[in-house]
């Protein structure tokens, strides 16, 4: 914040600065290697009217406006990709987002107030300075994925009810979870915990079975998956086949990608995006500018429509659940965690649990108390 006000204020200093060209503002092909998204972006600009080119910059409402998607994350700012390119935002000092949730995510649809991020003399501000927009307004979150809670402790005390929800990623609509059957192994634990998190965040699940050149799954699984009302694709990144299939179920959805390492993640993407060069990509923990980022996510276009999101936060997701955060991905359950005998009941053997109470009084449904044990065995 603190940092923001001297921004502010230094770009108030130099508010007689008029904004020539909107390709400033557009990082160049030099940044865009650097940048968070690995693919070129089009080199269409953004049309803004001639009169608003010249508005000063300490007054956002004068300012041109785009819409954007927030890509990255960083102390005070964010990445924000726009039609033609990436923006470096800074947080508009108006900017209040609704509380009790992160400000801003990956996937987040914002509106940024352009700036100007060169010199008089038409040299690019240094590094540190550079900022090419402000972000002003963020979009009501259709879907979230987030973080699990804290678990029930503070929710008995009832003037501590308010929870913060760590958004990891913001309006994506379904979650693609690649597996494979050998090389690695597959590991079924993970395929649950990936369908919980989905669930919880009102994602359509996916499983793509990849490596089918290695071996293709046995009918007992996928009638498992079927089951689950799981949409399963089978393919193999390194012949080709089933590929096409997957990239046509994938269009016009956003989706993020899962899944454990080793499993052909960057290979499916390189072989349904062309020039994505995945495995060239490298997420750098500084960007160029040494600011570090703390979320970064590379954004995949399909060709004929639709985006693959590769986030890092959602890998921990799946893997790190524990059995304490289980409670959390059952929404259900919520009513009743903070009223067990013990602070950290699992609500399955302990004595006046009233998670078992409302499950038997038919409040929690049967289905999903049992989807909970399941899950909860193979944590
Ligand atoms: P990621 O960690 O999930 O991104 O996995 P990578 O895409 O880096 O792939 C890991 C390894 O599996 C690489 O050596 C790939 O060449 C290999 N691989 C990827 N897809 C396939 C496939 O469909 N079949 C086979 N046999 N190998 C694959
Ligand atoms: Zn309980």
């Amino acid at each position: 914040m603190r940092k923001n006000v001297t921004r502010m204020a230094r770009q108030k200093g130099k508010s007689r600065r008029r904004i020539k060209s909107l390709d400033e503002h557009v990082i160049s092909d030099h940044d865009a290697d650097t940048a968070l998204s690995p693919q070129s972006l089009s080199e269409r600009g953004v049309k803004i009217p001639a009169h608003r080119l010249s508005a000063p910059q300490d007054n956002l409402e004068d300012l041109p406006k785009v819409e954007g998607m927030v890509v990255g994350l960083y102390p005070g700012g964010a990445m924000v990709r726009v039609d033609g390119g990436q923006l470096l935002c800074n947080l508009a000092k108006t900017f209040r987002p609704p509380a009790g949730a992160s400000p801003l995510a990956v996937g987040d649809g914002v509106t940024v107030a352009l700036t100007q991020s060169r010199h008089a003399d038409g040299s690019l501000a240094d590094d540190r300075d550079r900022s090419d927009g402000m972000i002003i307004a963020r979009s009501p979150r259709e879907t979230l994925l987030a973080r699990p809670q804290p678990t029930s402790a503070k929710r008995r005390d009832e003037y501590k009810a308010e929870t913060f929800l760590k958004v990891i990623v913001a309006n994506m609509d379904m979650l693609l979870v690649v597996v494979s059957l050998k090389k690695p192994r597959l590991r079924r634990g993970l395929i649950d915990r990936f369908l919980i998190v989905a669930e919880r965040g009102e994602l359509e699940p996916m499983i793509a079975i990849n490596k089918i050149d290695l071996a293709r799954p046995d009918e007992h699984f996928l009638a498992e998956l079927a089951e689950r009302s799981v949409h399963v694709a089978q393919c193999s990144a390194l012949t080709g086949e089933g590929v096409d299939d997957l990239a046509g179920r994938l269009v016009g959805r956003r989706s993020i990608l899962a899944g454990a390492s080793g499993v052909g993640k960057s290979a499916l993407v390189n072989a349904m995006v062309p020039g994505a060069n995945v495995l060239t990509r490298k997420i750098r923990s500084k960007d160029s500018r040494g600011r570090h980022t703390t979320s970064a996510a590379a954004v995949y276009d399909l060709p004929a429509g639709g985006m693959i999101v590769d986030t890092p936060g959602i890998r921990e997701l799946g893997m790190d659940l524990t059995a304490d955060q289980l409670p959390w991905y059952f929404p259900e359950f919520e009513p009743y965690v903070g009223r067990c005998r013990f602070n950290n009941c699992t609500h399955t053997h302990e004595p006046d649990c009233a998670v078992v109470v409302a499950v038997e009084a038919g409040h929690i449904p049967q289905r999903r108390f049992e989807s909970y044990l399941r899950l909860l065995e193979t944590l």
